[in-house]
């Protein structure tokens, strides 16, 4: 007889490390209405765009996603597991969060998220009395509209004061910004003021905390701000 106190698992154990991985970074792109071409997963995944093709074969083959002539597209049970995978490696930073230093988290979850089961994360969300978002500010599966109006910190103007409030998940893959970001404390919850923007260098001076920090535009879209301010 089936015991139905137990919670619905979906088949997340028996899914590879490296399809979660393709998973979670499709959710993020379709989420975000980036599209999800071979060359662009390439590119994030630091991998040759045939293996890109081949593992997506498979993930179709094994019903994750569709693929048609404008890219790919997870299924039903392709976002319901990147949502659980998700939601999983978010409650993981929060648990590892009074232990490692913030630039450390996603690593660290990373590993783990693989290994959790249904009831341990729903434990894990009382327990943590279920957050909306990671601690880098992304927003669990459901909450996409906490994040709805902050912004890149590249649209915020010389002058202008905001609060950080996110650190992009493609962003949480680059360890060693994410170091650095730390040690600038240019993390969620600091104020920062834009000092002076440089569109010809492509940088953005910001002060935090007295400090005055250059960044380039490639990470500083990744950080995004409250503003109670007028934007560019
Ligand atoms: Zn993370
Ligand atoms: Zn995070």
């Amino acid at each position: 007889m089936t015991d139905i106190t137990q919670p619905v698992e979906p088949r997340i154990e028996s899914i590879s490390a490296t399809v979660q991985d393709y998973l979670l970074l499709i959710y993020i792109l379709e989420r975000d209405q980036e599209p999800v071409v071979g060359s662009h997963l390439a590119d994030l995944l630091g991998v040759t765009p045939p293996t890109v093709t081949n593992t997506l074969k498979r993930m179709v083959r094994d019903g994750w996603l569709t693929m048609d002539g404008r890219g790919t597209h997870l299924t039903t049970e392709g976002l319901n597991a990147a949502k659980v995978i998700m939601r999983r490696h978010m409650l993981m930073e929060w648990m590892m969060e009074k232990t490692l230093p913030w630039s450390q988290l996603h690593a660290e979850a990373h590993h783990l998220e693989h290994a959790i089961s249904a009831s341990a994360e729903k434990a894990l969300m009382e327990q943590l009395n279920n957050p909306q978002n990671c601690p880098h500010g992304n927003p669990l599966p459901g909450y996409e509209q906490q994040v709805a109006g902050w912004v890149p910190l590249t649209r915020v103007e010389a002058g202008k004061t905001a609060l950080i409030r996110r650190i992009h998940e493609l962003a949480e893959e680059n360890n060693e910004l994410l170091t650095y970001l730390e040690s600038r404390n240019l993390v969620p919850g600091k104020q920062v003021t834009v000092c002076e923007v440089l569109p010809f260098n492509e940088t953005i001076c910001v002060e935090v905390g007295g400090q005055q920090v250059t960044l380039g535009n490639a990470a500083a879209r990744y950080i995004f701000v409250e503003t109670t301010q007028p934007l560019i």
